[in-house]
């Protein structure tokens, strides 16, 4: 990308955020300890082979750099449009220091200190869910695995039944499903991508189903199911309730806070619930490769009973191995969310609760701003820190294949802007934009709105700006 404008207004001299300073203070920290540590052992001869020659290497790098500059820049403001944010420089600091010495949470032989943070972090989350102490959980390579493993468990405890989810649940519950030969259904979710209970009772009527899957901040539109309301469904039907909290799961610190800005009641049922999937790889400030799932009744931990013949042997204690379908992992993902944790707490008013509110109070103030926009409609109320919305077409009366392409225009004019401004497409079915919006005209089956992830604190000061920019946007995707 060629010459990039300087946002105006955005940054007010002197306020530019602290997060170099903190990599440029942390990382050679985690250096210096893992270089103590090492010497401590005694020096060890080099080897010849692991030698490197400083031109190729050169050369390499050089490549390396550019092939870096070339992704969006997800650190920065500019970047509202799917969810990606670096790590934390605390999260980042860990993660290096545990990576150099390269610890597997599969076994306690592979490594004992990281496989300890492990359980540590997970009896966090389970507290932070109020699953309580009673919990078994682990993490995970990523959300989809993790989910993986909750319905592998329904599967082992109700064989004969399958599962149930939203339209709006996550794709891969549909995917995963077929992996483990399950039978599966979506049922409707209604105009704010909430799942229909009436829908979801009337179909476990028949016993088909073994499970049902709530999802706490769907990835579209980051609505949140009414648990709370779905838990006598489980008495009614005899099934499973899994909720998939892979997004929004941390918005659970907040319950407690004086202001929570959050749909209380729906996130504290999650500790009602028979397994709950979290990833700390989307609002834990991880890097990726940290999901995490728990079962709020430990005994399910005797469904993965396995025989290794080639780990195990240091002590009797559980190892993480033995709960879990994946073999190597990497304990540095434990030591990265055990100091960012340590640093950031999961509490409602100050660490991880103060960084997920400030992307909440942006969400609304965007939305406010787009609800008084001519050029912009709000599509739904953001129930997290999901907004969604398009350009108003024909004064609001525009047909859906225009609202679609006018969409997209945004989408790429704002891409290739002087003033770059990164957003992504949500593609919502006729039924649901109607439902929203009466007034648009019904030409095609389905429409692409815009979609703003604004996951980072940094997105909260930048709101004027970011309404400004899209109010442009919009206006010459109308135009175009
Ligand atoms: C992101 C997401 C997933 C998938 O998680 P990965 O970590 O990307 O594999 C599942 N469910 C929901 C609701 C998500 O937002």
């Amino acid at each position: 990308m060629s010459a990039i404008r300087p946002p105006s207004g955005l940054v007010p001299a002197g306020a530019e955020s602290d997060r170099a300073a903190q990599l440029a203070r942390l990382l050679p920290r985690a250096r210096e300890l893992v270089e103590r540590w090492e010497r401590s052992w005694g020096p060890v001869q080099g080897h010849p082979a692991l030698a490197v020659d400083d031109q190729r290497l050169e050369c390499a790098w050089k490549e390396l750099a550019d092939r870096i500059a070339g992704h969006y820049p997800f650190f920065h403001p500019r970047f509202a449009g799917q969810m990606l944010k670096p790590p934390h420089p605390v999260a980042a600091a860990a993660y290096l220091a545990a990576m150099l010495v390269n610890p597997n949470n599969h076994a306690l032989d592979g490594g004992p200190a990281a496989s300890e943070m492990e359980r540590d972090v997970v009896g966090r989350l389970a507290g932070m869910l109020g699953l309580g102490a009673g919990a078994l959980g682990h993490l995970t390579s990523s959300g989809t695995i993790a989910n993986l493993e909750a319905l592998w468990v329904a599967r082992e405890l109700h064989p004969e039944r399958g599962v149930l989810f939203s339209e709006q649940a996550h794709y891969t519950h549909a995917r995963m499903c077929a992996v483990l030969r399950m039978p599966a259904r979506a049922v409707p979710a209604d105009a704010e991508g909430r799942i229909d209970l009436d829908a979801a009772d009337r179909a476990l009527a028949g016993g088909d189903y073994g499970t049902l899957v709530l999802t706490a901040g769907t990835t579209g539109l980051g609505a949140v199911d009414r648990i709370d309301e779905a838990l006598e469904l489980r008495e009614r039907h005899g099934v499973r309730l899994h909720v998939d909290a892979a997004y929004g799961g941390f918005f659970a610190v907040l319950t407690d806070a004086s202001e929570p800005l959050v749909p209380v009641a729906p996130l504290r049922a999650m500790a009602q619930c028979d397994s709950v999937v979290v990833d700390p790889h989307k609002h834990g400030l991880q890097p990726y490769g940290c999901g995490a799932v728990l079962f709020a009744d430990a005994r399910v931990g005797r469904l993965y009973k396995h025989e290794s013949p080639y780990t195990y042997f240091t002590s009797d204690a559980l190892h993480l191995g033995e709960i879990s379908l994946e073999c190597s992992r990497a304990g540095a993902a434990a030591a990265a969310l055990w100091l960012t944790l340590e640093a950031l707490p999961p509490t409602a008013e100050e660490g991880l609760g103060a960084v997920l509110s400030a992307g909440l109070r942006a969400a609304r103030e965007l939305a406010g701003r787009l609800t008084a926009s001519e050029l912009l409609e709000l599509h739904v109320a953001p129930e997290l820190d999901i907004v969604t919305y398009f350009p108003r077409v024909d004064g609001g009366a525009g047909a859906l294949s225009a609202i679609d392409a006018a969409s997209t225009a945004m989408l790429e004019l704002g891409a290739t802007d002087a003033d770059p401004v990164f957003l992504s497409l949500l593609r919502l079915d006729r039924a649901a934009l109607l439902a929203r919006h009466p007034g648009l005209r019904d030409d095609v089956a389905a429409a692409a709105v815009v979609r703003s992830v604004l996951m980072k604190p940094e997105h909260e000061p930048a709101v004027p700006w970011l309404a400004e920019r899209l109010e442009a946007l919009a206006a010459a995707a109308l135009r175009a």
